[in-house]
């Protein structure tokens, strides 16, 4: 599959809504707040990244992710079509491709990426304007119970995965706002406000 850069236009465009940044350890409630966010909220436009991990039972390409050869990663790479990229959990590597954030802020929409401690400071460095948003959980115990309740990772994968989340835990104070992900529709009520949506 080709990736279709245009990389002539940088953003001079003003952007109408800025770019917004969620990270938070696997397993905190990212994917179920989103999608209740986007559900309430159409503007939002959430960003598909790019991965070269292989689909999951039932993920659509172009949908859930640009799945890509690493082959192909790694051009798009070369090309600098990236906003930011990083191996994830050790494993694949994702990224953001400039056109994603680009043409959601074109049609007008509000441009949402939910990626890795690694990406969102290297978009820190790039857009230094975008809202950086931390999702917490209420416990280290809760975490580990949701992560390891939600079923989709063997046990190894959840310790690597409880391993990341030491880090990105320590990085909070990066972020300008941290919401404790305790009950989703405060989680989503909270993010709303922030991001200025009501
Ligand atoms: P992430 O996208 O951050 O990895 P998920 O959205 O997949 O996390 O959520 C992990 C698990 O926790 C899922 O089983 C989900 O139903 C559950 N969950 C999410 N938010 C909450 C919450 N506020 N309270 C209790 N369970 C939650
Ligand atoms: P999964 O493989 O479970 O879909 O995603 C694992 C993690 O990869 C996500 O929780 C998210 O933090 C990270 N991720 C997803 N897309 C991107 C991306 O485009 N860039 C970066 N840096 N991380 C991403």
């Amino acid at each position: 599959m080709g990736v279709m850069i245009d990389d002539q236009h940088h953003s001079s465009a003003p952007d109408r809504f800025p770019l917004t940044v969620i990270v938070g350890p696997s397993g905190v409630g990212k994917g179920t707040v989103l999608k209740r966010l986007v559900q309430l909220y159409p503007q939002i436009d959430l960003s598909v990244s790019a991965t070269t991990r292989p689909p999951r039972d039932g993920e659509i390409n172009g949908i859930h992710y640009h799945f890509l050869s690493r082959e192909a990663f790694e051009e798009a790479i070369a090309a600098g079509d990236f906003l930011e990229w990083a191996t994830v959990h050790g494993d694949h590597f994702y990224g953001t491709l400039r056109t994603t954030v680009e043409n959601a802020q074109q049609k007008g929409r509000a441009p949402v990426l939910e990626i890795d401690l690694d990406g969102a400071r290297q978009v820190r460095k790039a857009m230094p304007q975008a809202l950086f948003i931390f999702i917490a959980p209420p416990s280290w115990e809760e975490l580990e119970k949701r992560l390891r309740g939600r079923g989709s990772e063997t046990d190894a994968q959840i310790e690597r995965r409880l391993l990341t989340a030491r880090t990105e835990m320590a990085a909070q104070d990066e972020f300008n706002h941290v919401i404790v992900n305790d009950e989703v529709d405060d989680t989503v009520s909270q993010l709303a406000h922030i991001m200025q949506l009501a």
